[in-house]
């Protein structure tokens, strides 16, 4: 993709709230913030909106998280996404398929055993199923070699990540959003450590709130008001092969996690995509400034390693065709958890960002909380552990934060201190 610059005079000279990006975090915030009677909200991305990682997303929805708050985000977004159209009378298809999070080794199968217990007790409705079981639910699947799965039936997907987005686009736009595609921010105005305006390449709009959602280019837009935004961009990548005799559209999702793979049927065939020892790090800062997530060099060895790693249990895999191999960048954070709230030290920026792997399904709940946030001043629960303020000026080392990123993309899955 290039850039195509709108050439056209900006129609909105002042605005209540800019949102910076029009990907999952930002068309999210921007329908919240519009409902919850933000007031003028303006939604501006360089590109057409919904155009860059978001849309290359698998759909996939997790209520299995790492603590009690990514749970209830993970709940309260199934909540909104599958009430979407009655809330809102823009249809937005969602498959009820449940998922299976299953394991290979002693160690895995442990940790799906304890975080089983603990979902449960975040209110995630699980029960461990034996491979029988696992099969009858997911007929794609052999269960050789599997040691303890777990099945999470209110667990879901969105079959085309697209649609999401235009949903969200068309519900932000009843409420009043005005979207401007094409319009790249080139400078925020601020002055006495507070937000006074965004500058772009088709003018400026003068606001006292931001909300910077630019996903892998977020710390750049961060950088101009001053702030600092930790996030290290890694692809990430999927496939969906041809069509596939038998594989029925909601059998669940299944997630094999010592392979770090997942798997969903998709367009009648499957979707597999997966987390590799030795993710590529790629940084629109040193990309370009006309980089697009086009750009991103995908590379079949990954998926085709993965593939083979879970060959026993998907026997069908190696012998499919490919329809689409997809990729884009995620941002990981030292420590796993989204940006989500104020940036240190700019009064009126504030961040939705840091998606590690879960910004598509996560990014309803997020909204929504961004939303209640900005305008009533704090959040409706405690999410404490997603504010960007938590780190110390240390975790800003870039070789450090790069390191720490990596780290958890290679251990997606797989929590410090399990080892195989
Ligand atoms: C292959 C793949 C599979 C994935 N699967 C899942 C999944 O199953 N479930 C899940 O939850 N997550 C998944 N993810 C992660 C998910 O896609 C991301 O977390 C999410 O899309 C991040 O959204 P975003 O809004 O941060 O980024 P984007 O969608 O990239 O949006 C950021 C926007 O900001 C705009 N922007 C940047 N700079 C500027 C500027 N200066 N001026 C104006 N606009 C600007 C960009 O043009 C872009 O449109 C997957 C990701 C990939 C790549």
């Amino acid at each position: 993709m290039t850039r195509s610059v709108n050439g056209q005079p900006l129609p909105v000279s002042e605005a209540d709230v800019v949102v910076i990006g029009a990907g999952a975090f930002g068309v999210t915030a921007a329908y919240q913030l519009a409902r919850l009677g933000a007031g003028r909200v303006v939604l501006v991305d360089q590109f057409a909106p919904a155009s860059q990682t978001s849309p290359r997303a698998a759909g996939l929805y997790k209520q299995i998280q790492a603590d009690a708050t990514l749970t209830k985000l993970a709940q309260l977004s199934i909540e909104i996404v599958t009430g979407f159209e009655a809330a809102t009378g823009v249809p937005l298809p969602v498959l009820r398929s449940g998922s299976l999070l299953t394991a290979r080794t002693p160690a895995h199968a442990a940790m799906i055993r304890e975080e089983a217990a603990a979902s449960a007790g975040w209110g995630v409705d699980c029960e461990l199923v034996d491979p029988a079981a696992a099969r009858r639910l997911a007929p794609y699947l052999t269960t050789d070699g599997l040691r303890a799965t777990c099945h999470i039936p209110g667990d879901i997907f969105v079959e085309e990540p697209s649609t999401l987005l235009a949903a969200y686009l068309a519900a932000g736009e009843k409420q009043g959003v005005k979207v401007l595609a094409e319009t790249p921010v080139t400078g925020l105005r601020v002055s006495n450590g507070r937000i006074g305006g965004v500058v772009t390449t088709r003018g400026e709009i003068a606001t006292e709130r931001v909300v910077d959602a630019a996903g892998a280019w977020s710390a750049i837009v961060g950088r101009l008001g001053e702030a600092t935004v930790p996030v290290v961009p890694v692809r990430h990548q999927l496939l969906i092969t041809e069509p596939i005799a038998g594989i029925a559209p909601e059998e669940p999702i299944t997630r094999i996690i010592d392979a770090a793979v997942y798997l969903r049927p998709a367009r009648g065939g499957l979707m597999i995509g997966g987390f590799e020892s030795d993710p590529m790090p790629l940084d629109p800062r040193q990309a370009g400034s006309d980089f697009a997530m086009d750009q991103v060099p995908l590379d079949r060895d990954v998926l085709d390693r993965l593939a083979a790693d879970v060959r026993d249990q998907v026997p069908v895999l190696p012998d499919s065709g490919v329809a689409e191999h997809r990729g884009g960048l995620l941002t990981m954070t030292a420590d796993a958890r989204f940006l989500l709230g104020p940036a240190t030290g700019v009064d009126g920026l504030w961040l939705a960002t840091g998606c590690n792997g879960s910004g598509f399904s996560l990014s309803s709940g997020c909204g929504r909380v961004l939303a209640e946030w900005m305008i009533g001043g704090a959040p409706p629960f405690d999410v404490s552990s997603l504010d960007p303020r938590r780190f110390g000026e240390t975790a800003f080392d870039p070789d450090a934060l790069t390191k720490a990123g990596l780290w958890q993309y290679a251990n997606y899955y797989t929590p410090a201190g399990v080892t195989v």
